[in-house]
Formats: structure tokens, C-alpha cells, sequence
């Protein structure tokens, strides 16, 4: 097998701020899988708060190549080699994985959520992220996200009280979750989380940083609002600690390492009665099209990433009015858009 990787920069429709950080150009790799006359396409969203880059990815994609094997069907012998050598570059490893479901499904000339025995007709509809800004931008936001149902609202600032006042005033009937991405503290987040229940909330992600499931379960135990871990679930082994603690995890591909993984961690969450999340990083069509392939076997969607860019390089996944379209098309189910110099 062959694989090589290209780098990616998409601007974002509008900066995109949370509780830690600020970005208005998404960058990916788009990762390419040769075998026997096929390509398989894959996206690699490495995210500095797990220590990954665009860098480390492509350095560690460079040295890939080696044990790949010459059978893309071997996904459990490959998976297992990859996490031994690249553990720490996941959103990497999830980019061969990505590639590999892609390559299976055309060379089996099926979709891959069909492969997986799933019914594309059980998708959730998505969320749409809301990013930290001022009020009259938080505003104009919501207005220009009418067509989207259910909205996910970043929060984990000072202004927490004033953000989802604004988000009320534009969006009154919606249904609103919450994401504090780690921004309060064991000390403080009951207070906060009594504060925004008021705004009739669905539920608050990681309400604050990972490494305390016990003040987590205090949390959840109080009963204000349900608890979805995300920073705190990363990969599968972090799922069982987690049982009676949250409500619910946040899967993501460039967290757990792709489809295989996150297979893995959806159905541990089940056995200790956890519900579950997608989620992405801000990435193409072509990243958001992989998590998707799972979306009929979660409770929640969070696949917008590739909604919130200017210009999606690719096409094929939808997600216009929260819904995500899995096709009947082989693989992945996405093509380039117009004529890039993406190509298959
Ligand atoms: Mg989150």
C-alpha cells in the first residue's frame, strides 16, 4: 500500500473561538491510500490540545507506510500496528483508518455505513456550533444558522450568562447544548451550570478539565443537567472509569484514532450505560463524512465542522438543516468539489 498526504488550509466562514483558543483557517492533511489500482481518502484534523499538529502528523504518516501491510482488508492487524507505533497521533492514525474504510468500500462497491450493518435512515439530525463572540456577532450568528434545529453554544468565559441570553433572544424554541470545553473549575461549576439551566438546556460538555472523574460525578449526581464527558474520553480505555460519573461521552475520530476505535468506545459506553456523541474538529466534508458513517448508532450528532468553513473542498456529506446525508455512493461516500487539485 501506498500513502501519501497533502496539506489542507480551508478559512473558516468566521473565526471560530472557544473557551482555549482561536482559529479562522482550518488546517488539515488530506491523507491518500494506494492499492491496486484504488484510492481511498482520508482527513487528518491533528489538534494541538492532544500535543498533535500538522507537523507531528504528516512526520508520523511519513513513517506509516512500513507496516501498513500489503492487504487494506486486515484492518484489525494494521490498527493494531499503528496504534503501537503512533499511539500519540491518532487524528493521524484516524486518516489511514479513514482511507482504509474508504478503499474497502470501493473495491466492495459499498458504502461504508452499509459495510457496517447500519440503517442511514437512524442519523440524528446535527448540531451547529455557536463559537465565543460578542453579543451582536453571537446575534448575527444564530440568525444565519435559522435553517439548523439544534444548536450547540460554546461557553466557558465570564460572559457565559450574556452568550446564551443573546442565543435565547435569536433562538427561542430551539433546542440549545452547551460546551465548556474545561473553561470552569470543580469550584465553580455547579454554580455555572445552575446559571445556564435556566436557559433550558439540553446538556454541558466537559464542564471542567479532564483528570477528575470523581468531581465529574459530583456534578452529575446534583442533577441539574445532564454531563457529556469529551476532553475527559478520549480513547476507549478512558470509557469504563467514566461509568455512573457522566451521562454521556463525546467520540471523535482525531481523538480515538477512527471508525475502528470509535466502534470500540460506542460499545463500551453501551455496556456501562453511557450515552453517546459525535463530534469533530473543523475539518472538510471528507473528515465529517467518516465520523458519519457511525452517526446511526449515537444518541447525539455533532458533525459540523465542514459547515463552518468558506469554501468545503469536498462534497457529498450534506448536513443543510442539521441533515446529514449518508450515500448509496462507494466508500466514504464524498467527491472533490469542481476542479481541485484534490483529486481521486
Ligand atoms: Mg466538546
Amino acid at each position: 500500500m501506498k500513502l501519501s498526504c497533502q496539506r489542507l488550509e480551508m478559512p473558516l466562514e468566521h473565526a471560530f473561538t472557544i473557551a482555549r483558543g482561536s482559529e479562522s483557517v482550518a488546517r488539515t492533511l488530506l491523507v491518500r491510500l494506494e492499492h491496486d489500482g484504488l484510492t481511498g481518502l482520508g482527513e487528518a484534523a491533528p489538534n494541538p490540545y492532544y500535543h498533535q499538529d500538522i507537523a507531528s502528523a504528516e512526520n508520523a504518516l511519513a513513517d506509516m507506510e512500513p507496516v501498513l501491510g500489503d492487504d487494506p482488508f486486515d484492518l484489525q492487524g494494521i490498527m493494531e500496528r499503528l496504534l503501537d507505533g503512533f499511539d500519540d497521533q491518532r487524528a493521524a492514525v484516524a486518516a489511514v483508518d479513514a482511507a482504509l474504510h474508504d478503499w474497502i468500500g470501493k473495491r466492495l462497491n459499498a458504502p461504508v455505513w452499509r459495510l457496517l450493518g447500519l440503517d442511514a435512515g437512524r442519523t440524528p439530525l446535527t448540531s451547529f456550533t455557536i463559537g465565543i463572540d460578542e453579543p451582536a456577532m453571537i446575534g448575527r450568528k444564530v440568525d444565519e444558522a435559522a435553517e439548523y434545529p439544534i444548536l450547540k453554544v460554546k461557553v466557558g468565559t465570564a460572559n457565559d450568562q450574556e452568550i446564551l441570553e443573546t442565543v435565547r433572544r435569536h433562538a427561542p424554541g430551539k433546542t440549545v447544548r452547551v460546551d465548556a470545553n474545561c473553561g470552569w473549575t470543580a469550584a465553580n461549576a455547579l454554580e455555572n451550570l445552575r446559571r445556564v439551566a435556566g436557559f433550558d438546556i439540553e446538556f454541558v460538555e466537559q464542564p471542567i478539565p479532564p483528570g477528575d472523574n470523581g468531581a465529574l460525578a459530583e456534578l452529575t449526581r446534583a442533577g441539574v443537567l445532564p454531563i457529556v464527558a469529551d476532553e475527559s474520553a478520549v480513547r476507549p480505555s478512558d470509557v469504563p472509569p467514566l461509568a455512573g460519573c457522566v451521562d454521556g461521552i463525546n467520540i471523535k475520530l482525531c481523538k480515538c484514532g477512527g471508525i475502528r476505535q470509535a466502534l470500540e468506545m460506542i460499545h463500551l459506553a453501551r455496556g456501562v450505560g453511557l450515552k453517546v456523541m459525535l463530534g469533530c474538529m473543523v475539518e472538510s466534508s471528507l473528515g465529517i463524512a467518516a465520523a458519519a458513517q457511525l452517526a446511526p448508532l449515537v444518541d447525539w450528532v455533532d458533525l459540523d465542522g465542514h459547515l463552518l468553513l468558506a469554501e468545503d473542498p469536498f462534497a457529498g456529506i450534506g448536513g443543510q438543516g442539521g441533515r446529514l446525508t449518508l450515500s448509496d455512493r462507494p466508500g466514504l461516500g464524498v467527491t472533490p468539489r469542481g476542479a481541485t487539485a484534490i483529486g481521486e
